[in-house]
């Protein structure tokens, strides 16, 4: 683990993700919000696999609102967000969108290895539950789900401080 700059880390992979998307399609629009705690200072992690879950969580995230583009709703802009926020003994960290959701008969599945909903070559269902290990095996912390269909999706990474 080093000493790392978390908020400059998820600003990275927020605004690289989301060109390396625009790059492969120029009609792939999102709106990016970030609300960094800037009090957070440096935090003990390992820099490239922490990398790795907030690039997926970002790949999904922009997946999830590009599947709800689709449906072609009127007025609707989509939008991925992320924050930190220190508390006393931990660090959050929330990745959200407002994509299409996760239908409520599938949340339980999401961290399954294999498991995706994705077309062949779209996904390899090893996202999250590589997610899931380097955040609770790796670095003692928690990843934990809110979503509804058609509303979005909210990650949280708790990281014991
Ligand atoms: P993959 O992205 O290869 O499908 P993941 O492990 O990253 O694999 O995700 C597993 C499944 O969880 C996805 O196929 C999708 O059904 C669901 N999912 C994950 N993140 C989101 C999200 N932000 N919005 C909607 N569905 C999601
Ligand atoms: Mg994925």
């Amino acid at each position: 683990k080093e000493a790392t700059d978390l908020n400059t880390i998820c600003d990275e992979y927020l605004r690289l993700s989301y060109h390396g998307l625009r790059a492969k399609d120029k009609s792939f629009n999102a709106i990016l919000n970030t609300d960094f705690d800037d009090t957070i200072g440096k935090v003990n992690l390992i820099p490239q696999d922490f990398g790795r879950v907030i690039l997926n969580l970002l790949t999904n995230a922009f997946y999830a609102v590009n599947e709800r583009k689709h449906l072609n709703e009127e007025n609707y802009k989509p939008t991925v967000s992320i924050a930190t926020k220190k508390e006393k003994d931990e660090i959050i960290i929330r990745i959200s969108d407002n994509g299409n959701g996760i239908p409520e008969e599938i949340k339980a599945k999401i961290f399954q290895p294999f498991f995706t909903t994705k077309p062949t070559g779209k996904g390899t269902g090893l996202g999250l539950s590589m997610s899931y290990d380097i955040i609770k095996k790796g670095h003692n912390g928690e990843l934990k789900v809110e979503s509804k269909e058609n509303e979005g999706t909210i990650f949280t990474i708790l990281l014991p401080v």
